[in-house]
């Protein structure tokens, strides 16, 4: 049964809303339009979080939201968005969504294909995910909305999956990654019968779009709970089906605690407002397998350092593109670090003041220092490094003369 939580008894005030937020709210409502706050903005305020951003449900039609808004754009085809802009700030607005039913034509796996009903506030709650993202602020009377329980899941700290879990996770498998990172981020708990079908449906995975994948990979682990995000992924069997070759070390002493350590260092890094690069997240999720076969090509096949990088560097690309989409903007430097690494190991003399002056010598520097820090090359080398930036010294003599560079 719906609950409505008076303004009294929740604390969500509308000062914490962002003006284009309200701007937009009001300008629904003045319309004669419902108008909610909902989802993560709603669960993190209640969870006492920052939100990333406020969205908004209405039942205008997108039609009406241009009509109503000049700034708007109508994003997507199968489900319209609407983008509503005020100076830098973007609002997105959703209009109700119809019920699924099991007239809907599904593909073998389960996943919905068509799907553009518009429907009422009570049969959008029942579309959406988790209970703890189905709670509305009306701001008519500044009430919270709760048709599916999701109060009652904020105060038990768990993320439980609205309806059936197994048809919901078939619906739309990215759901079991949600599931993941909306219980890290607020620190809750998978509710056990949300948790359970996990691993047999991680398999589902393959039938995301690797663009998409890759959007949520990057939510996942461009993040601060990125940490946990990963052990979360590993343990329920869904980063072997994304990130095989990152799924695989994380049973290593030196590759686990490489990749723990460069999320830590990304984590760090957004915690101090810095930028952080998929480029370099993707070069330390995938520099396990790169470095495997990378070894196997210069032991086995004696290969020249710099060919046997950039041939490891192709090969597990393409392994990891079978899964999961990584832009040419992002990958192109991703091996860019990749192949400074074994120059860095190498070069000495008047040659190392070139590779100072390389565009990517500092993302590859600091791919160095975790490497360092792993055990995978000596600390001597990533210092030298260090004091030829501020020119104390040349640079790093290396340790075994590896030759042949010219
Ligand atoms: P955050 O913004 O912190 O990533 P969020 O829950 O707001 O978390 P969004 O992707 O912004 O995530 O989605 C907004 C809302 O849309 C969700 O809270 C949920 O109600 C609904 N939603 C998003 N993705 C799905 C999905 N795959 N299935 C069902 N509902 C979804
Ligand atoms: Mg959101």
């Amino acid at each position: 049964e719906v609950r409505r939580i008076p303004r009294a008894e929740h604390p969500i005030s509308r000062s914490q809303f962002t003006q284009a937020t309200l701007r937009t709210l009001y300008g629904l409502k003045d319309a004669g339009y419902q108008a909610y706050v909902v989802g993560g903005g709603v669960r993190d305020l209640l969870a006492g979080e920052t939100p990333k951003d406020f969205d908004i449900a209405t039942d205008a039609h997108p039609e009406d939201v241009k009509r109503i808004f000049r700034s708007c754009r109508l994003i997507g085809r199968r489900f319209v968005i609407c983008h509503v802009r005020w100076g830098g700030e973007v609002v997105e607005v959703t209009t109700f969504r119809g019920v699924i039913t099991d007239e809907h034509e599904r593909d073998e796996t389960g996943r919905i294909l068509a799907d553009n009903e518009y429907g009422t506030l009570e049969t959008d709650a029942f579309r959406r995910d988790f209970t703890v993202n189905a709670l509305y602020y009306d701001i008519r009377d500044y009430a919270i909305v709760d048709f599916a329980g999701g109060l009652h899941d904020m105060q038990a700290r768990l993320i439980r999956l609205i309806g059936d879990p197994e048809l919901r996770y078939r619906e739309d498998p990215v759901r079991m990654l949600r599931a993941v990172r909306i219980a890290n981020k607020l620190s809750f708990e998978i509710e056990k019968d949300t948790a359970a079908p996990i691993p047999k449906l991680a398999g589902l995975l393959r039938e995301i779009p690797p663009a998409r994948l890759f959007d949520e990979v990057i939510k996942l682990l461009q993040s601060r709970e990125a940490v946990a995000n990963l052990e979360g992924l590993h343990r329920y069997g869904l980063l072997k089906q994304i990130l095989p070759v990152t799924d695989s070390a994380m049973g290593d002493a030196r590759y686990g605690e490489f990749l723990r350590q460069a999320l830590v260092n990304t984590a760090e890094r957004l915690a101090n407002d810095q930028t952080v690069s998929p480029a370099f997240l993707y070069a330390a999720l995938l520099w396990p397998g790169v470095v495997r076969e990378y070894q196997r090509l210069l032991q086995a096949e004696g290969q020249h350092p710099n060919d046997a990088i950039s041939q490891a560097s192709e090969r597990v690309l393409a392994r990891t593109l079978s899964t999961i989409m990584i832009p040419k903007r992002f990958s192109l430097p991703m091996r860019e670090i990749w192949a400074l690494q074994p120059r860095l190991e190498q070069t000495r003399g008047g040659r190392a003041k070139r590779l100072l002056t390389h565009p990517r010598f500092r993302a590859a520097y600091d791919f160095l220092l975790l490497r360092a820090a792993c055990g995978e090359v000596p600390q001597a080398l990533a210092d030298g490094w260090t004091q030829a930036q501020t020119g104390e010294l040349a640079a790093p003599e290396p340790d075994d003369a590896a030759d042949g560079d010219e």
